[in-house]
């Protein structure tokens, strides 16, 4: 059974989901004002791991993100440029679906935007202010008001912090500082709408709760985003929807850990963030799934070029031992039947116990070890247990690579190359004269020729297999 770490009991607990096999999932996405960094790619990838697993593990997934579309930051952006809002938040979001793309993150069952759902925002709001949670202020704006609860702090563990500002009166138009805007008036010229309190425009927390209410109704499993939205907003979050609802309206809040950069956590709004789409003018999407993986999900990771080139060597040695396996050779042996066996339950051990991927991915590695062992003995064999180094890599989207995209890459680099498969064969049997030989510096030679042109020779018992080399730098 898959256990999960749930930020707000701060234990590990048993997926359950409320409706059997259906498990529901909101994240919080993307404010649409700028390009996706390296750590919004860390969270999308954790998540999208950790969907995979699930949906490995036998259960149907559905999964909901937001864009939030208008914003203070969003705002602020689209003045400094001079464009609308709309304007500025639809190109971000194209550009952010290309970035997801080429980082290969699952696709949400629903992605609406705020902007698409003040309807149901308005009704939630409303909703808060007929149970008396909330209050209109003198400026017009529509505040949730944290002293009508006593679980304010739960998931932050803040209690403390609140008791002591609670005590504050009239700050910034709210009766205590930790009070937030449900509805906000508009400055002259924002975009705004119309609601029972005025033109105004939805805060962000309210936002959220109003989008997975729509979605996933009053009550589902899984709420996440990254660490730094526990306080204020998830906490937010979470006593909105305990207001309305009976009782909490998330079994297990989620939460990835942050991305650090020269010591300090990567964000647009510290404007030290390195984006995506420069990452991946060098690297492949692999190459960064691999880097976020040697860290579980919820510890902070470091970026850095060394980590990176770590990432490429790893995957490197994995893509080396599947070369000159053969593909789909994924039938029952009985010979390997025990280390598959053996493999596989490691595997979904580790990723059961809270998405442990560094663990899972050193599985790959022993694996990896294995057939190398066994392409010198036995190809069958050998072949047999690639197949499942690649399925078991796909569970982490990596090993992507399958046998047509090799071919066409084999083919690719051959054009490039100017060679053709009847050279390389009619030099592989020269240097193999030359070496029955002993003419050493002649074989040594050829080798060095094919490998000017991406061609890699591996002497297979008394065979010898050549490949196009794959560069996944
Ligand atoms: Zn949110």
């Amino acid at each position: 059974m898959i256990c999960l770490y749930n930020t707000l009991t701060k234990t590990k607990e048993l997926i359950n989901p409320i409706k059997p096999n259906l498990v529901t999932i909101y994240i919080c996405g993307v404010t649409t004002y700028d390009l996706c960094h390296l750590g919004h790619g860390r969270t999308f990838v954790a998540f999208d791991i950790i969907i995979r697993h699930i949906r490995h593990c036998g259960y149907k997934v559905r999964y909901i993100r937001n864009i939030t579309d208008i914003d203070d930051k969003v705002i602020y952006k689209a003045v400094k440029v001079g464009v609308q809002c709309k304007f500025l938040s639809k190109s971000f979001i194209v550009e952010m679906h290309k970035d997801f793309k080429l980082v290969n993150v699952a696709q949400p069952n629903h992605e609406p935007c705020t902007t698409k759902t003040i309807r149901h925002i308005i009704d939630y709001v409303y909703m808060l202010i007929k149970k008396r949670y909330a209050y209109l202020n003198t400026n017009g704006e529509v505040i949730y008001s944290i002293k009508t609860t006593n679980s304010y702090g739960l998931l932050s563990r803040q209690a403390a912090i609140y008791l002591n500002v609670n005590k504050l009166k009239n700050f910034n138009n709210k009766r205590t500082s930790n009070d937030f805007v449900l509805w906000k008036r508009p400055k002259p010229g924002e975009p705004s709408w119309d609601s029972p309190w005025g033109i105004g425009r939805p805060g962000w927390h309210i936002e959220c709760s109003a989008i997975n209410h729509k979605y996933l109704a009053s009550h589902f499993d899984i709420h996440g985003g990254g660490l730094d939205l526990i306080f204020p907003h998830h906490e937010n979050e979470l006593t909105q929807t305990t207001s309305c609802f009976d009782g909490s309206c998330v079994r297990i809040w989620m939460h990835t850990g942050i991305l650090i950069l020269n010591k300090e956590k990567m964000s647009k709004s510290l404007e030290n963030s390195i984006k995506l789409r420069d990452v991946f003018s060098s690297y492949d999407a692999e190459t960064i799934r691999a880097l976020y993986i040697t860290s579980h999900y919820r510890s902070p990771l470091s970026f850095s070029l060394k980590k990176v080139k770590e990432a490429v060597t790893s995957l490197k040695r994995l893509y080396t031992s599947l070369r000159t396996t053969r593909f789909r050779l994924n039938v029952a042996l009985k010979e390997t039947k025990g280390i598959k066996e053996e493999m596989v339950e490691r595997f979904i051990n580790a990723m059961n116990d809270d998405f442990n991927t560094p663990k899972a991915f050193s599985i790959l590695f022993y694996m990896s070890k294995r057939i190398n062992y066994l392409k010198h003995r036995n190809l069958i064999l050998a072949s047999n247990l690639a197949s499942n180094l690649r399925s078991l890599g796909s569970r982490l989207g990596l090993l992507s690579y399958g046998s047509i995209d090799l071919m066409y890459i084999q083919e690719t680099i051959l054009t490039k190359a100017k060679i053709r498969i009847d050279d390389i064969e009619k030099l592989i049997k020269k240097r193999n004269l030359a070496r029955s030989n002993k003419q050493w510096h002649l074989s040594d030679n050829i080798r060095a020729k094919l490998i000017d042109k991406s061609i890699v020779l591996e002497d297979v018992k008394d065979n010898t297999i050549w490949n196009a080399s794959l560069n996944l730098q």
